[in-house]
């Protein structure tokens, strides 16, 4: 059984250890083969006693803005706190490209040399649900292995923030500081899911960027007018969304960021949010898998595969309703006579 053979290092091994065997859980859990699927999941289930301690912290930001400088000083700053940091990456591109995150190994090269980080590329599974999932499944082996911080960077492109947001219990959007940026990315969505936005590359114009940072929290101000719940109150209690400038580069503005960090946690601890954030976010997961898992099995199915062809060709020909040929499809799953169609 591989299961017993890398819990004991994963739980209690040197450091060294734990990373070679979370490396090996990864992997495991990686893997399409479904005896190694149903090891993966009794290895979770082993797991799960032992998770939930680290903070998990989502980093997005468009390619160049500078997440992997930034999330290497902030990890070689955590690990001088003598916390342990792990970074995890969803990059949908990866299973095309080889990957546009991580996949580089000169990427975050020092923090990749300390004995308390642990980097791990994108997994390439095809589909970003399929990657999301075997990220979710990381951080779980990352915190029983004794992570405080597990990092979760993903590109600032299309649903996979929607993905990271989903997964973490803090939210960062890095921007760069130019006017009009910021307007970008409210535009997109990012700004709303952003429980921290951060201007990076102050050095290069610092006017700039507390321009930036004032555009910013104006924006994120009329976003909580608009009625945004998670901006929307003015409670002591909650945490509202701010803007912090950094230099990646040069290392300025870590320290801040990390106490804007720690006060989120705390406060949205204390207040109850970041155990329920937690909760909705292990339902969504479940719901999320059992969509995508019956999605497959009625693929799969013979009805379903012999009728499907011509249903297709019929709706987009405009023969039929999209309505009528799914509702034709779901009967031919459950083994019920197809409705009449024309
Ligand atoms: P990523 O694609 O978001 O991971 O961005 P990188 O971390 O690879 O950074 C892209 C480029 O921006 C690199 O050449 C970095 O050296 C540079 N860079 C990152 N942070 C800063 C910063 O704070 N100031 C300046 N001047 N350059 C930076």
């Amino acid at each position: 059984m591989v299961v017993p053979s890398l819990l004991e290092p994963l739980l209690h091994g040197t450091p060294m250890a734990r990373r070679r065997a979370m490396a090996k859980a990864i992997t495991l859990l990686e893997s399409t083969r479904a005896d190694h699927r149903a090891q993966g999941d009794a290895l979770l289930t082993e797991l799960l006693a032992h998770t939930g301690r680290a903070l998990r912290l989502g980093i997005s930001g468009v390619p160049g803005v500078g997440k992997s400088t930034f999330i290497e000083a902030l990890g070689l700053y955590l690990i001088a706190q003598g916390l342990k940091v792990a970074v995890l990456a969803i990059d949908p591109s990866s299973t095309v490209s080889g990957g546009s995150i991580l996949g580089d190994k000169t990427r975050m090269e020092q923090l990749a040399s300390q004995e308390h980080a642990y980097i791990r590329p994108s997994p390439s599974s095809g589909t970003l649900g399929g990657v999301a999932e075997k990220t979710r499944e990381a951080i779980l082996v990352c915190e029983a292995a004794g992570y405080d911080v597990v990092i979760v960077e993903t590109v600032g492109v299309g649903q996979s923030e929607t993905a990271a947001h989903g997964m973490t219990d803090m939210f960062c959007v890095l921007q760069l500081p130019n006017a009009g940026d910021d307007l970008q990315a409210i535009k997109k969505g990012v700004m709303e899911l952003a429980d921290l936005v951060v201007v990076n590359k102050a050095d290069i114009d610092p006017r700039a960027a507390i321009r930036t940072r004032t555009q910013i929290t104006s924006s994120l101000r009329i976003m909580a007018m608009q009625g945004n719940p998670k901006h929307a109150q003015n409670d002591p209690q909650r945490w509202h969304p701010k803007v912090v400038t950094i230099s990646a580069l040069k290392g300025e503005g870590v320290q801040d960021f990390w106490a804007a960090v720690s006060e989120y946690r705390r406060l949205q601890s204390a207040n109850g949010e970041l155990a329920a954030r937690r909760e909705r976010q292990a339902l969504a997961w479940m719901w999320e898998r059992i969509d995508a898992g019956l999605r497959s099995a009625f693929r799969q199915h013979p009805a379903v595969r012999q009728l499907l062809p011509q249903l297709q060709a019929d709706v987009v020909a405009g023969r039929i309703a999209a309505s009528t040929a799914a509702r034709n499809l779901l009967a031919a799953q459950a083994g019920q006579a197809p409705q009449a169609i024309r």
